[in-house]
């Protein structure tokens, strides 16, 4: 039977046994009618929905979210009951062990503690019990009760009470607990209850911190740095309290020394950086008619004004690195192209020298003939010499003419050169205005936006006309960042920018200020029109989703608007906005105020 058939067979079913055709009656006549197995359609919308609406507050909600999403997208049950199973296990797997924390909790209320009467930890056990209703958040505040209890058992003759004086610790507040154990009745060789205690893990966290990162910044002082790994040692190796004030003399006269080793190496670190300011004024003034140069002397330069920044200086070695390579692959073609030019003007100068020699030995074969032609007594004389006259003025003139149509020739090749050595160094230029654009973005960068700036200040005052910036900070970028990762806030930086751009005017111009910090330079724009542009970036914002693997990522700004006063100059307005969007931020974020 084919469908049409079934379908027909199907209704007259349903009219004949008196059912009524709603669409589950007539699936299941009509699966029995075929034979074939009722398969129920995947519910993709209304599990899209329970998606959509489970929460996502932490990394783990997130990955959760995003397996269940993939498996709905997909349309697998497997997956789907895989990602359930999953989350189950792991809730089991989770779930508070009331057993042990009741355990330790009754051990340590009734443990003596000097500085804790069970009196007042069961107050502030009660405390817990009353405040948290949810069994999740009390056992995590049970958790924390008892690890402050622990702590502070274990801080009992601990450094700071016990070597400010050798007198036993002080006990007042605890009248009826006996007299804590002062350090010298605590500390027992390793490993003892003090290595568990504060001290213990305070000398081992001051070993690795010596260790670890202490001789590592000590690298140019290698004397200091063995000093500091022999102090690790003698931290890790404390038993008693005599070691740990030899340590703590030995520590201070360390720290005495390594406080002018750092002062020595700021002092180094800002020397270097003046020398580096010195050749770079220096390149400058030597290549003041280098385009090509100038855009990558002005970064550095922006740079080394700036306190120094790893990130910073990673990525202005990755742009000058891109731009090295471009300028090193034109300057050779640009070399080719000089080099050419060179080859054809020799030639050609050897061509006037052969010209102008041939020219020469005809004036002399010439006067040769006109001497011959006053001697010559008859006409057979004369027709040989004015043969000979013809002979050398026919070669002389294919000479001529050669050497007229290579000049031509070389005259076109030669201006063919110059526009290629024109066009290779226009491409320099290009090559080096790129570090005036920010890679990830693809917008001006800092660099880029002073240069516009400059532009279009000095043509508002020109024109008389308005000008107005705007300064706008994404909201709770690095919350994004920590949630989706860097990869994401990157993406998210590129989103931005594009529906920014797309929203202002051609003549606006967008530029990375930092970070997560973008301006809007607007001409001839007034305040109010300036404020309802922004106000329209932000709605097309929230119109035009950040995708992050099929996510909907809503990024949100806060904006500052100022309008250019006169004799203002472009920072000034810059930090009026900021002034304005920082208010934006402190008033609950995504809205636009005027400065
Ligand atoms: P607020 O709403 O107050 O502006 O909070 P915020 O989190 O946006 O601001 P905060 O200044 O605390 O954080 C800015 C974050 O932006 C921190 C930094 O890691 C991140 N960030 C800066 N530049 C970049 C970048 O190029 N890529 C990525 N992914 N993150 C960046
Ligand atoms: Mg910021
Ligand atoms: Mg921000």
């Amino acid at each position: 039977m084919n469908p049409s058939e079934t379908a027909r067979e199907t209704l007259k079913r349903l009219a004949l046994q008196r059912t009524p055709p709603t669409p589950d009656n007539y699936r299941a006549f009509y699966n029995e009618i075929a034979g074939t197995a009722i398969t129920e359609d995947f519910p993709e919308k209304s599990l899209k929905a329970l998606v959509g609406s489970l929460p996502r507050n932490t990394p783990e909600q997130l990955r959760f979210v995003r397996q269940i999403d993939s498996a709905v997208s997909d349309k697998n049950w497997d997956s789907l009951t895989t990602a359930l199973a999953d989350l189950l296990n792991k809730t089991a797997a989770e779930s508070p062990n009331w057993s042990t924390l009741i355990r330790d909790l009754l051990t340590r209320l009734e443990a003596r503690q000097a500085d804790l009467t069970p009196a007042r930890k069961r107050e502030a056990l009660d405390h817990v019990l009353a405040s948290s209703a949810a069994p999740d958040l009390l056992h995590t505040r049970l958790q924390g009760l008892l690890k402050n209890w622990s702590q502070s058992a274990g801080l009992e003759g601990s450094l700071a009470s016990s070597l400010a004086s050798d007198s036993p610790a002080a006990t007042e507040g605890s009248a009826a607990a006996p007299p804590a154990p002062t350090i010298s009745q605590a500390i027992q060789p390793r490993p003892s209850d003090l290595v568990k205690g504060a001290t213990g893990e305070l000398l081992d966290l001051l070993a690795q911190l010596l260790e670890s990162s202490i001789s590592t910044l000590l690298a140019d002082t290698p004397e200091l740095g063995k000093e500091a790994t022999r102090l690790a040692t003698s931290a890790r190796s404390a038993a008693n309290t005599n070691d740990i004030t030899t340590f703590i003399t030995n520590i201070k006269r360390f720290s005495y020394r390594l406080n002018f080793a750092v002062e020595d190496q700021a002092e180094m670190k800002s020397a270097l950086l003046h020398l580096l300011h010195l050749i770079i004024d220096n390149i400058n003034e030597l290549v003041l008619d280098d385009q090509s140069l100038q855009g990558q002397i002005a970064v550095v330069l922006e740079l080394v004004n700036q306190p120094l920044n790893l990130r910073r200086l990673d990525d202005v070695e990755r742009r000058m690195k891109d731009v090295i390579y471009k300028q090193s692959a034109l300057k050779k073609s640009l070399l080719d192209a000089k080099d050419q030019i060179k080859l054809m003007l020799a030639t050609f100068v050897d061509r006037l020298a052969d010209l102008s020699e041939s020219t020469g030995d005809y004036h002399e074969k010439i006067g040769r003939c006109a001497d011959k032609i006053s001697k010559a007594n008859d006409i057979a004389g004369l027709s040989e010499v004015l043969e000979e006259v013809m002979r050398e003025t026919r070669l002389i003139q294919l000479n001529a003419q050669r050497a007229r149509d290579d000049l031509i020739q070389m005259r076109s090749k030669v201006s063919e050169a110059e526009r290629e050595v024109q066009r290779l160094q226009d491409a320099l230029v290009i090559a080096s205005e790129l570090v005036r654009y920010d890679p990830l973005t693809g917008v001006l960068n800092r660099k880029g936006m002073n240069d516009a700036l400059d532009t279009e200040l000095s043509r508002a005052r020109r024109h008389n006309s308005k000008l107005c910036l705007a300064l706008l900070d994404i909201d709770n970028f690095k919350k994004l960042n920590d949630s989706l990762g860097h990869t994401a806030g990157d993406a998210a930086l590129v989103h931005l920018s594009k529906v920014v751009r797309e929203a202002i005017r051609p003549e606006d111009t967008l530029a990375r200020y930092g970070g997560e910090e973008f301006v809007v330079i607007l001409p001839d724009t007034a305040l109010e029109s300036a404020i309802s542009v922004m106000v329209r970036v932000q709605r097309e914002l929230t119109r035009r989703f950040f995708l992050n693997n099929n996510d909907k990522v809503l990024i949100t700004f806060s904006c500052g608007v100022a309008e250019l006063g006169a004799d203002e100059q472009a920072m000034e307005v810059i930090q009026r906005a900021d002034g304005a969007m920082y208010l934006a931020k402190r008033a609950g974020k995504n809205r636009v105020l005027a400065a």
